[in-house]
């Protein structure tokens, strides 16, 4: 799929959009997601424009598992969970609805996500800086 850089992602990346972000490299960017399936559910993105994995260059590909288990690790602290849940939809039929690769990472227990809904409700901005600021300060 050609890659429409006006998608929502490309514009925070751009600065044309906020975001609540937790965690930013050369290469990549991780902000709060803002229909977040559990507390703390986080994005990472890198900063190239691939809509899928597939596209993802191999340039990108260490840098975008550094910041994952970077932000990780700071998600284990911040909710003091040892279950991280890490995912990746690769096209529409996968149900990838924002066209710029991302990467879901939510702590949680699999109690949680049974009865949580993906991209559902959006979460009060003020709540979810809270959380932004524990992740924030948990980060190595
Ligand atoms: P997908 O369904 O493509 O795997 O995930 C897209 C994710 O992006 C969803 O979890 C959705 O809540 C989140 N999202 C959609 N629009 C925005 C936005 O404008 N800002 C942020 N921070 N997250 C968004």
């Amino acid at each position: 799929m050609a890659y429409d850089n006006q998608n929502i992602f490309a514009k925070i990346l751009r600065g044309e959009l906020p975001c609540i972000k937790v965690y930013e490299d050369d290469l990549t960017l991780a902000f709060m997601d803002i229909m977040p399936q559990t507390d703390g559910h986080t994005l990472v993105i890198p900063k190239v424009e691939a809509v899928t994995l597939f596209d993802l260059p191999a340039s990108h590909y260490e840098a975008c598992f550094i910041t994952m288990k970077k932000v990780g690790n700071a998600l284990q602290k911040a909710f003091s969970t040892e279950g991280i849940m890490m995912f990746q939809l690769s096209g529409e039929s996968a149900g990838q609805t924002v066209p710029h690769l991302h990467f879901h990472l939510l702590p949680t227990s699999i109690q949680t996500l049974r009865t949580s809904k993906h991209a559902a409700q959006m979460a009060d901005q003020t709540v979810l800086q809270g959380f932004a600021d524990r992740i924030i300060a948990a980060l190595d």
